[in-house]
């Protein structure tokens, strides 16, 4: 990582909480390491990076993130291996991308040398929270709210950066039951689908809530103006295999460009797996499923890393994926995981020791 000359003020934790946690039954993102970060952004400037025991804190109720859902986040994770050394996956990707959809929120964009010293110096404090071992981790949510004072509707004149983390386990390790959407929509052209903003994610939890109330896990959103084309999940970027080609669509302004996703599409390509990056039409998908060319749908993010999805719903007719042998589903999320516990060669130099 960079080398930098800012250093957080550090407060440490007096008694560390990790006694207290069963490690071996995590609900995904309830429990939260003993450190937090927090910056605050006055008069045109990020001020000096804090690290404090994670725990609550004041704003006041008018504060504009309230109102008007100026927040954005990202999500990644640190790994630890064999060796006791605590790893981060293409941190510089989601360090980017934070600032791509703070830009989009007019949010103002975070250094890269304020978030690589206080994301390394919350790590080696709080290194006993990333647990070894197959699928265990520390989630990692850095994210920004807008915290000036005032319900006018304008963007705010204050920011506050933080980070916190979580300890977590093989997630959504149970394969999923998806619809395809056909009323709402996730994302508009020209809108925000593309940015990790927090209203994207408010505004998915209804229609999942209609689709959970039929049998369903989640949504596979469609494009709002046509639904004719399959997108993403509301978390996960979405793969389809037919027959031997691997098939996803690609990222526009209503997609996220997911890290996970892209490091696929290299994987894929690295093993000789023809990928096709054009947009997926719900038609040409549900066609594969009757004639038993659809091999296999899955999603792809951060949090669960590969998913493996066991059919879909589209008209109201329930499509059952069928069960082959070897997975690219499988073989994805495993080639993946080896890199990230520093299990092998790491041809693109895509992890990153993290102090
Ligand atoms: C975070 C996210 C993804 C996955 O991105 P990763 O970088 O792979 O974690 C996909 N779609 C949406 C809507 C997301 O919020």
């Amino acid at each position: 990582m960079n080398n930098t000359d800012i250093q957080p003020d550090i407060t440490e934790i007096k008694n560390s909480r990790i006694d207290q946690v069963d490690f071996s039954n995590l609900q995904f993102g309830k429990v939260n390491a003993d450190h937090m970060m927090y910056c605050d952004y006055i008069d045109g400037e990020w001020q000096t990076p804090k690290i404090v025991p994670y725990g609550p804190m004041e704003i006041e109720p008018s504060a504009k993130v309230f109102h008007y859902g100026q927040a954005v986040f990202e999500g990644m994770k640190a790994f630890k291996d064999e060796n006791d050394q605590v790893w981060l996956f293409r941190p510089e990707q989601n360090f980017e991308r934070i600032n791509k959809s703070s830009k989009r929120l007019a949010i103002p964009e975070f250094p890269e040398d304020y978030f690589f010293a206080s994301l390394k110096k919350l790590l080696e404090l709080d290194k006993d929270w990333v647990k070894k071992g197959e699928g265990n981790s520390l989630y990692i949510r850095p994210f920004v709210i807008a915290t000036e004072n005032g319900v006018s509707a304008s963007e705010s004149d204050r920011y506050r950066f933080m980070i916190i983390t979580c300890p977590a386990q093989a997630y959504y390790n149970k394969p999923i039951k998806v619809i395809f959407a056909q009323e709402y929509s996730r994302a508009a052209d020209g809108g925000v689908g593309y940015a990790k903003a927090a209203g994207n994610y408010g505004a998915q939890f209804y229609p999942t809530k209609l689709a959970k109330a039929k049998g369903l896990d989640q949504i596979i959103w469609t494009d709002a103006s046509s639904h004719e084309y399959l997108e993403e999940a509301g978390t996960m970027n979405i793969f389809f295999r037919v027959g031997d080609k691997l098939l996803t669509a690609p990222t526009n302004d209503r997609i996220l460009d997911g890290v996970t996703r892209k490091s696929i599409i290299q994987l894929a390509k690295d093993n000789d797996i023809e990928v096709v990056v054009e947009k997926v039409s719900v038609k040409e998908i549900v066609n594969a499923a009757k004639s038993g060319e659809l091999k296999e749908i899955f999603g792809a993010g951060t949090a669960a890393t590969v998913v493996r999805v066991e059919g879909f719903e589209y008209d109201d007719v329930y499509h059952d994926l069928p069960i082959v042998d070897e997975p690219y589903g499988t073989f994805f999320k495993k080639s993946l995981q080896d890199i990230q516990y520093n299990r092998v060669e790491d041809p693109h130099g895509w992890t990153v020791k993290a102090f």
